[in-house]
């Protein structure tokens, strides 16, 4: 880190810093110029923590030289991670797509737009059986016995399974049956759970935090790495903005933004990025124009009756449309859509 001296600092607060640091093993370079004093010092950040220097006497500023996140930088793998779901490469240059409905409701209605979705192209079957809800009064999901039906449409069509994991307790459950672990919005943050999911090996779909900054977000991918985890793909699924016309703002310069800083995959959730069915379609091409790894995108045979998030949800029909329009579009960049089983 670089700790800028504020042009009045004395010799002694200089030399306080300059102890300060090496006590706890830093090595130190002091720059003295005209008008103030910059100090580098290179080591280990957890014993002598920025915002310490910060509050000495004479210090103006720390600037910190590397990412915080080391596992998670480009820099580390700087080909990039594939993550291997179900023969799946996740991040090889191939487009994934994601699609089901928000929760699972009943087998019937998972069955069915599980068979809709692997007709229309799609790799991998999402759908909750754990739901964070905002509120308590609202469908909270099947639990256990959504976990089942998942299994049997996975058995049935072949498709990855993507369901969420909302709790320490249940990640050895959800675990037994999901080919992804996602972990939602909501515990981004949540960063036992972030070390849980990373101790089972098993893929996660980290989805960005509801409010959460793109060093935040690849901050908690570093927690599931540094269990060994390397299977992580991180989900932009928008952010809280002042605007509320839609649901969240799909924050699409995430996308190569993240590209940039990070070796791991990114998926795209057009759904919940906009809140509007009309948008997904619209969404989710942009998202693979930015780059975007897979989508993950709400399906409902009757969006009307679906218990969650039945306005973002589209039908079978409209999502159909919408995978051969976005494979018009990879095909135009030079991509392919992934196919199951390849
Ligand atoms: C979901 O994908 O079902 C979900 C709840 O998404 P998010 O965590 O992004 O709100
Ligand atoms: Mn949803």
């Amino acid at each position: 880190m670089i700790i800028v001296m504020q042009p009045q600092a004395g010799e002694r607060e200089i030399e306080a810093v300059k102890e300060r640091l090496q006590k706890e093993g830093f090595s130190v370079h002091l720059s003295q110029g005209v008008a103030r004093t910059v100090i580098g010092a290179i080591g280990d950040k957890r014993r002598l923590p920025a915002s310490a220097l910060e509050a000495m006497p004479g210090v103006e500023r720390v600037i910190p030289i590397l990412h915080p996140y080391k596992l998670a930088g480009r820099e580390f793998r700087p080909e990039g991670t594939v993550v291997e779901v179900r023969g799946l490469q996740v991040g090889n240059g191939q487009v994934q797509i994601a699609a089901g409905p928000c929760a699972v409701e009943s087998r019937a209605q998972l069955l069915e737009t599980a068979e809709a979705v692997a007709a229309a192209g799609a790799t991998m079957l999402r759908g909750g059986a754990y739901k964070p809800r905002t509120s308590p009064y609202s469908f909270q999901g099947l639990g256990p016995e959504g976990l089942e039906f998942l299994a049997e449409a996975r058995e049935k069509t072949g498709l990855a399974i993507v369901t969420e994991v909302m709790g320490e307790p249940e990640v050895a459950q959800v675990a037994g049956v999901a080919d992804v672990l996602q972990v939602g919005s909501r515990n981004m943050h949540n960063f036992n759970l972030l070390r849980a999911v990373g101790k089972t090996g098993k893929p996660v779909l980290l989805k960005r935090g509801l409010s959460a900054t793109i060093e935040e977000w690849l901050l908690a991918a570093e927690y599931i790495l540094a269990e060994g985890n390397f299977q992580v793909i991180l989900c932009e699924r928008g952010i809280r903005t002042f605007e509320n016309y839609t649901r969240n703002t799909l924050d699409l310069s995430a996308v190569p933004a993240v590209k940039g800083l990070s070796h791991l995959p990114v998926f795209v959730d057009p759904s919940h990025g906009t809140g509007k069915r009309e948008l997904v379609a619209p969404m989710a091409k942009a998202a693979v124009a930015a780059g975007a790894d897979g989508l993950i995108i709400e399906v409902h045979p009757c969006p009307q009756e679906a218990l969650c998030d039945g306005p973002q949800s589209l039908t079978p029909e409209k999502f159909s449309t919408l995978v051969r329009e976005v494979a018009e579009l990879v095909r135009a960049l030079g991509r392919e859509l992934a196919r199951t089983g390849q």
